[in-house]
């Protein structure tokens, strides 16, 4: 009989444990996360946007998972009665300067798959959503709002209704990664698995270096701020509307999105957070703001984003402009009141030269596989990551598994 582990209760942890209870049926699988309850980092403080797949390179790991990823949670969703609406969304160009950056968008959802993807005139655009305008845009019928936290409770609820075991408030602070076995100890003491897969969101780098791996992508975190528009304003739009993105920053711009209880969010910015899982902003994490302040990817990082920074700054410190961009794609909105809500923390990977790794980093070290970087759509593609991550497991250590399930 096999014993693994999975440390991390968020979307991704939870997922991974799943899949190995249906691959490894016989065996045990325990989950470790040192929140007392799952979903408590960024997979319950994110947009809850099943994305389509527009933006991603064509053959990456982003492109191919978040397409497997949408079909699903979408079937788990149906199958849980966890709810999932595809409300649309909008892309759109408001200068002309956008519009060679949107068909190029266009290109790559079409070469990724995505169902139902088409280049619309204002035309169009004001009968799709009546409250919204622009120039041009890509319209994407089949990009979903879901609630997330809810289908990580329904993937932790398989994992115990399969035999495993959900340790919450278990912080694991040493994993021991020899050839053979994995050993992990929490407070409560040390236990050794045939083989562990590491899921760690904000704390990823920290938890492979435990795991023997490289300082290398490390984490950086990025803090989005969302506000809540006042209930007048909840019918405005009936699905999504983003604006062109920025290849260099793709997760910039004033973002509308709409909440499956039907609240309709601005946001989320994003600008460097004082700390990991600072969310109220105001307890910064020295050590976490020492080791960025210490890291010459960094520097290097923010000496080329100066420009993008102060301009995101801005609209940190003032939601009346961050209103007002949202208001050049939803005129109604314009001097419209809206509530901060929590911020969400992106755990975001820079390499050595402080670039920003966009697409999923999977490594493996002796019996442990690890999630390096993660960021949107990876609670849309938590599922297919997980077949990804039991899969290479499976290969790495020449387990006998059944076989995976059709859907
Ligand atoms: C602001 C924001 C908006 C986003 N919007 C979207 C979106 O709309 N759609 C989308 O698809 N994706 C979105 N994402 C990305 C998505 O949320 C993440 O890709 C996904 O949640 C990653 O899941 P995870 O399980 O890897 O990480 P997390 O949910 O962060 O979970 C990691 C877990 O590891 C645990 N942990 C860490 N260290 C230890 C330790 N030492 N011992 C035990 N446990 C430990 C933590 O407590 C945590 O529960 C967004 C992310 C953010 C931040």
């Amino acid at each position: 009989m096999n014993s693994f582990a999975v440390i991390g209760a968020g979307i991704l942890g939870a997922a991974a444990a799943r899949e190995l209870t249906r691959r490894f049926p016989a065996d045990h699988v325990t989950v470790f996360d040192k929140a007392p309850a799952a979903a408590a980092h960024q997979s319950g403080h994110n947009s809850g946007v099943v994305h389509a797949g527009l933006y991603y390179e064509p053959g990456s790991l982003k492109a191919r998972l978040c397409r497997r990823g949408v079909d699903l949670l979408r079937d788990l969703a149906l199958e849980k009665g966890v709810p999932y609406e595809e409300c649309g969304k909008l892309v759109v160009a408001l200068r002309p300067e956008e519009e060679g950056r949107l068909r190029a968008i266009h290109e790559r959802a079409v070469a990724n798959g995505v169902p139902g993807v088409e280049l619309i005139g204002p035309e169009r655009i004001r009968e799709i959503e009546p409250g919204a305008t622009g120039r041009l845009a890509l319209h994407s019928p089949r990009t979903a709002i879901i609630d997330y936290p809810a289908i990580t409770r329904v993937l932790l609820e398989d994992v115990r209704a399969a035999g495993g075991t959900v340790h919450l408030g278990a912080e694991v602070t040493a994993i021991a990664n020899g050839p053979e076995r994995c050993a992990i100890t929490t407070e409560h003491g040390t236990q050794a698995f045939d083989a562990v897969i590491v899921c760690g969101g904000l704390q990823s780098d920290r938890l492979a270096r435990l795991a023997g791996g490289d300082e290398y992508p490390r984490i950086v975190p990025f803090f989005g701020q969302y506000s809540k528009l006042a209930p007048e304003h909840r019918g405005i739009l009936n699905g999504l509307v983003y604006p062109v993105p920025d290849p260099a920053y793709p997760f910039l711009g004033v973002h509308l999105t709409k909440r499956v209880d039907g609240e309709m969010l601005v946001g989320p910015n994003a600008f460097l957070s004082l700390g990991r899982e600072n969310y109220s902003g105001r307890r910064p994490g020295v050590r976490d703001s020492l080791e960025v302040a210490a890291s010459g990817a960094f520097w290097r990082f923010a000496s080329r984003n100066s420009r993008a920074a102060a301009r995101e700054f801005a609209a940190v410190v003032s939601r009346k402009r961050f209103l007002a961009q949202a208001a050049q794609y939803v005129p109604s909105l314009t001097g419209a009141e809206s509530t901060p809500l929590t911020r969400g923390i992106r755990a975001q990977a820079m390499d050595r030269a402080g670039r920003l790794v966009d697409d999923f980093v999977i490594e493996d070290i002796g019996r442990a596989t690890l999630v390096r970087n993660a960021p949107s759509p990876g609670a849309t593609s938590s599922l297919a990551i997980a077949e990804h991550l039991v899969e290479r497991l499976i290969a790495g250590h020449g387990l006998q598994a059944t076989e995976p399930s059709a859907s």
